[in-house]
């Protein structure tokens, strides 16, 4: 038994619709009960569009759901933005920040990231915070020093949210949508490398902190990786898709 409650939030990136949702919805009413949301922190997070439908399918659930981004701003002329105040009017209880597709694709850089963690948290958001390598850093070796420094960019905010509140996910980019997901050894080896690395930056309770594995997690490859002693659950991309899918790593993650 973990020291810390598995949580498994799915990613649905711009998929889906309002039929296919309701497909999706459906299959995750009929096969999450209480027992498995006992055992484990489950998340949803469709596409903004869709976060008011997410209230009404999943609202006398126990499944959370959350933004798969945050403005970095509060309110005003920000064409496009959506802010945290508006997440949280939507009931989200999560929100997604610093993707490595937000990061490559849009620019996105560890400090923006981390603003966008500080004011979700100041709006009672709970926030999953994305770190990780590319191929090309894995190859040259420099691993450890890019989580370094974005774990150090974000060491004050993780310092400050409470523990339940605040979550890593580590998502090499390598194995984000490849189908080539780390092995549990080496996914777990960069779990405790960022444990440590968060106690020595000053995070008090990184002990407590969640920190988990996103990277073609898919039932057959799920209960591996959340057996791992830092591997706290995962986020989920493709297979958060499927219902029947999404629900086999949910029930990994509380066997693992
Ligand atoms: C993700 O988008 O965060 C992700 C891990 O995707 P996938 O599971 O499809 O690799």
């Amino acid at each position: 038994m973990k020291p810390r409650k598995p949580l498994v939030a799915g990613n649905w990136k711009m998929n889906g619709g309002t039929l296919a949702n309701e497909h999706l919805f459906t299959g995750l009413r009929a096969s999450i009960d209480r027992h498995l949301m006992s055992q484990v922190e489950l998340i949803v997070c469709p596409p903004y569009p869709y976060l008011g439908q997410a209230a009404a399918w999943l609202g006398d659930t126990d499944i959370a759901w959350g933004g798969q981004n945050v403005a970095s701003l509060e309110s005003g002329a920000f064409t496009g933005e959506v802010s945290a105040t508006m997440l949280e009017d939507l009931g989200c209880k999560w929100t997604i920040v610093g993707h490595s597709e937000r990061r490559t694709l849009l620019g996105e850089e560890d400090e923006t990231i981390s603003r966008k963690a500080e004011l979700a948290l100041a709006q009672k958001l709970n926030v999953i915070y994305c770190i990780g390598e590319t191929l090309d850093e894995r190859e040259r070796d420099i691993t450890e020093e890019v989580l370094r420094q974005q774990i150090e960019r974000a060491a004050p905010v993780i310092a400050s949210a409470p523990a339940e509140r605040f979550v890593i996910a580590y998502e090499p980019v390598w194995a984000i949508g490849t189908g080539r997901s780390a092995t549990p050894e080496q996914a777990q080896a960069v779990h405790e490398f960022i444990r440590t690395t968060m106690a020595a930056m000053g995070v008090q309770h990184a002990r407590q902190i969640r920190i988990v594995y996103g990277g073609s997690v898919k039932p057959s490859n799920a209960l591996a990786l959340f057996s791992m002693p830092d591997i706290d659950g995962g986020l989920i991309g493709g297979a958060s898709l499927v219902a029947d899918e999404f629900v086999a790593i949910c029930r990994a993650a509380a066997l693992g």
